[in-house]
């Protein structure tokens, strides 16, 4: 019966020419597969599909899902590389013309090519970008596999929750895919491409597994020769690949994650160094992709600062980079309406098209006063300064802290309260002073959640300060953990938080002893411009903060 039915149906194909089309398809696969290049196991996967596709017909809907296979498999790069640039000068020309700064970036991968110039195993470093947004990560990759001449992809992973994006659909599923791993090697078309996985920190796991244990995998080097796709259930060689991560924080990178990859930090950039970015890259970028001549539309230089300083307020350039945008826009309208053949922005220009001062850095207070300290604080979108407040009232000993603290913060203001309750004396305070008195600390621009033990020192001083009477340094900022017998433990991100306090035009901050081999990291023109003390404990602090 069922012999007696296909040969109705080949009959039937052969009246609607079906049968020679799907010899025609079949012949065509299994000359694509002959040529592909497909490793052992790939193509003997391939034929056997191939195979299948032959018994249940090219039209069929199981065909169909066969065919879909097929073509994912016969398009991935199995054997296709492009030539590294191995040329180092050639790559560093390269790097500097599209970048400024980033020097540790840059040298890693000049390192690398070295290194790769005498052996011919090595493995590509994985590395990982770690730093405020807009300070070049994600371009400067691009760079990378530019210099290098591989071929680029990117692959954003944030928001990313289920194993299966990473690591594909077993085929079992209708509609299965590959996931973006492959994905991304069919958009690369080499097995030796710059792959950016960007937000490796914005990943996370829930019940359909994790994210990161795929990942795992892919970032490592010792086993991502054999990286398994649940679609294509065929191993695909990872291993050429040169991996490139970025991540805002390395607070919530899984620790597995971070272990296989080198961190690379990229922290936010000086008013200067905005400067020649701007003049140097951003500017001519602008010109370029609107095909303007460079001396048809000129910026001063002090037109440039000035967009920086008022009405940009950021630790990386992509803010500068809009409102340079907007300002080119408005002068070209102005110079077509006008009738102009060139025009040099000034700061005037700046006023009238960007409308009044956005932002003043100059936050910090004129004036000394009682229980208001500057803090310095760190966070995903790079430093800030953190005005911390405290006042006394009428009552029994309370302490109310507001302001969207995050447990950490508040443990710590919890701390450092019984640290002045426990010295009172020693700070000319009564030591009964709770007794009648209601503490409160308040951390204000609430809408920001701020957490950390960094702001120690800032709330022991603030309550020191409002408890004694005593004044605090206007041109004051700290940063600093405490603990309970007022030791001051180091602290993360000095060159974010230096860099906010200059912006908030602080002249001296006092940050922990243990933080001194970080000031190496610092540039000149911040340190010329910012007096640092160490403390290792809090009556430093407050011999140098208190008047
Ligand atoms: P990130 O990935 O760190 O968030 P991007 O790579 O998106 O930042 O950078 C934002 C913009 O700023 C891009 O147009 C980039 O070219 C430019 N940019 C950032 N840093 C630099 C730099 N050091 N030199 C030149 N251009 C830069």
């Amino acid at each position: 019966m069922n012999h007696f039915l296909k040969e109705q149906l080949r009959a039937i194909k052969e009246e609607l020419g079906e049968e020679d089309e799907e010899k025609k398809e079949i012949n065509s696969y299994k000359s694509k597969i002959r040529k592909a290049k497909l490793p052992k196991q790939a193509k003997e996967k391939a034929l056997y599909e191939l195979d299948r596709l032959k018994k249940c017909g090219t039209f069929s809907s199981e065909g169909g899902v066969i065919r879909t296979y097929l073509d994912w498999v016969l398009e991935l790069p199995w054997s296709k590389e492009t030539k590294d640039n191995l040329n180092i000068k050639r790559v560093r020309e390269i790097l500097q013309e599209e970048h400024y700064g980033l020097e540790d970036v840059k040298n890693r991968i000049i390192e690398y090519l070295a290194l790769k110039k005498v052996s011919k195993t090595l493995k590509g470093p994985i590395l990982c970008l770690v730093g405020p947004p807009g300070v070049g990560k994600t371009s400067i990759a691009e760079s990378i596999a530019h210099a290098l001449n591989r071929n680029f992809v990117r692959m954003s992973l944030g928001g990313v929750r289920d194993e299966a994006e990473i690591r594909g659909h077993r085929k079992t599923y209708i509609g299965a895919i590959p996931g973006r791993i492959i994905y991304g090697m069919k958009q690369a078309k080499s097995k030796n491409a710059l792959f950016l996985l960007d937000e490796i920190d914005k990943m996370s796991g829930d019940f359909r597994g994790d994210p990161a244990d795929a990942l795992l995998e892919v970032l490592d080097s010792e086993q991502n020769n054999t990286f398994r796709d649940h679609y294509l259930e065929i191993d695909f060689d990872l291993s050429k690949v040169l991996f490139i991560t970025t991540a805002n924080t390395l607070d919530t990178i899984p620790r597995p994650l971070l272990d296989r990859m080198e961190v690379i930090e990229v922290s936010g950039y000086t008013s200067e160094e905005k400067f020649h970015i701007a003049k140097e890259h951003l500017i001519p970028k602008k010109l370029d992709e609107l095909s303007i001549e460079y001396n048809k539309i000129t910026f001063s230089d002090s037109s440039i600062y000035n967009i920086i300083d008022n009405y940009t307020r950021e630790s990386g350039v992509r803010n500068l980079e809009r409102k340079i945008a907007s300002i080119i826009r408005k002068t070209i309208t102005e110079m077509l309406e006008k009738n102009k053949k060139k025009m040099n922005i000034t700061v005037n220009h700046v006023k009238k098209y960007l409308g009044p001062v956005q932002f003043t850095y100059d936050k910090a207070d004129k004036e000394d006063k009682v229980g208001v300290v500057m803090g310095m604080a760190w966070t995903a979108y790079g430093g800030d300064t953190l005005p911390i407040e405290v006042s006394t009232m009428k009552g029994k000993g309370k302490l109310e802290i507001t302001g969207q603290l995050g447990d950490v913060m508040v443990e710590s203001a919890k701390a450092g309260y019984s640290y002045v309750r426990a010295n009172a004396e020693k700070y000319g305070i009564d030591f009964k002073f709770y007794q009648d008195k209601d503490l409160h600390i308040h951390v204000p621009e609430g809408a920001v959640p701020k957490d950390g033990p960094s702001a120690g020192v800032t709330m022991i001083t603030a309550m020191i300060s409002a408890l004694s009477g005593k004044k605090v340094k206007h041109n004051v900022a700290m940063t600093g953990e405490i603990t309970l017998t007022g030791r001051v433990l180091p602290i993360g991100g000095l060159k974010e938080k230096s860099l906010a306090a200059y912006r908030a035009g602080i002249d001296t901050v006092i940050i922990p002893k243990d933080n001194e081999k970080d000031l190496l990291k610092i540039p000149k023109t911040i340190k010329n411009k910012l007096k640092f003390i160490l403390a290792d404990n809090i009556d430093v602090v407050l011999e140098n903060s208190l008047i």
